[in-house]
């Protein structure tokens, strides 16, 4: 007899559901001005997305910027569509005042955990809630080769109770391969003295393979990048890179920096990972915190 029923296509058939749809990413950028945040935004998605001033024409007016921006894209790849929320702040802690120059950025990320709460709750609500929730903050860090700032360290761990956080060293190609490792290494042992956890987490859902692949990003963090939204002729080929004093950075070349790491991470490997982690943990803290707050 055929018991075959063919439930086996549910499968085929998530995938058109999801497919129809796409998915939404969202990133913030954190960190000082002028460390290459919208140049490195720009060089992962590979387009002018926004350009270095954070405009979104090239013809709208010069703009720094001042105030926390959302930009969204479209892209598509295969037919999977990805709409790509994009946050830059302005860069904070460049002031002689640095107190709690941190509250817009937190502020901002809570408000789209409310914004979301709050759609769950009402009573009417669409079957599917436009998702404003940061998947992933990118935290640039200065490439001075010597100990974090203290306000990045208050920042990083304020930050990382609400928000899956991902340290980049900013324009890597600053530091020597050796300079660059040794602060890799300074940066990770700064980071664990102040007991600060950043992603990923394991979970008890992680088989082997996730779990391996989570030390290995554990080992590589924070990923020393090189942005540049130009072309420069390396053996004759035009590639994405820089020219600086020691001669060419080709920012694709993973001998050169991390750049190709961090991209893979994002784009590759652990994409829906930051999308259902901040779902699970940041967003479930916030919510259950909102929820136990109306009970009292
Ligand atoms: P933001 O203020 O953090 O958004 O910084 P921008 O992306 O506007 O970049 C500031 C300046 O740094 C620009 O002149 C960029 O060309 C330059 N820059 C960006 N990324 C790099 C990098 O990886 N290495 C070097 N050497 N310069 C960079
Ligand atoms: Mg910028």
């Amino acid at each position: 007899a055929n018991s075959y029923v063919g439930f086996d296509t549910i499968t085929q058939q998530i995938e058109h559901k999801l497919l129809k749809r796409g998915f939404q990413f969202n990133v913030i950028v954190v960190g000082q001005t002028g460390l290459g945040k919208s140049t490195l935004i720009n060089t992962i998605f590979a387009s002018h997305l926004i350009d270095s001033k954070g405009r979104l024409e090239a013809d709208e007016p010069v703009r720094q910027t001042t105030e926390i921006h959302p930009v969204s894209h479209v892209i598509t790849e295969n037919g999977v569509k990805l709409r790509l929320n994009i946050v830059d702040t302005p860069g904070y802690g460049d002031q002689i005042n640095n107190e709690n120059c941190w509250d817009p950025i937190i502020k901002y990320i809570k408000d789209q955990h409310s914004a979301y709460l709050r759609k769950e709750l009402t009573a009417m609500r669409d079957r599917h809630i436009q998702d404003t929730r940061i998947h992933c903050c990118l935290f640039f860090i200065n490439p001075t080769g010597h100990s974090l700032r203290a306000i990045d360290i208050i920042v990083m761990k304020k930050l990382s109770e609400v928000v899956n956080v991902v340290p980049v060293i900013a324009k890597s190609d600053s530091l020597t391969l050796e300079e660059r490792d040794a602060f890799k290494q300074k940066v990770r042992a700064e980071l664990t003295y102040h007991n600060i956890r950043l992603y990923p987490f394991d979970t008890e859902e992680n088989d082997d393979e996730e779990i391996q692949l989570n030390e290995r990003i554990r080992n590589m963090i924070p990923f020393a990048v090189v942005g540049s939204e130009r072309e420069v002729i390396i053996d004759g080929k035009p590639v994405r890179g820089r020219k600086n004093r020691w001669g060419v950075v080709n920012v694709e070349d993973e001998t050169h920096c991390e750049f190709v790491y961090l991209r893979n991470f994002l784009t590759r490997t652990h994409l829906q990972d930051l999308i259902e982690t901040t779902a699970q943990i940041h967003y479930e803290a916030f919510r259950s915190k909102q929820l136990l707050a109306l009970k009292e």
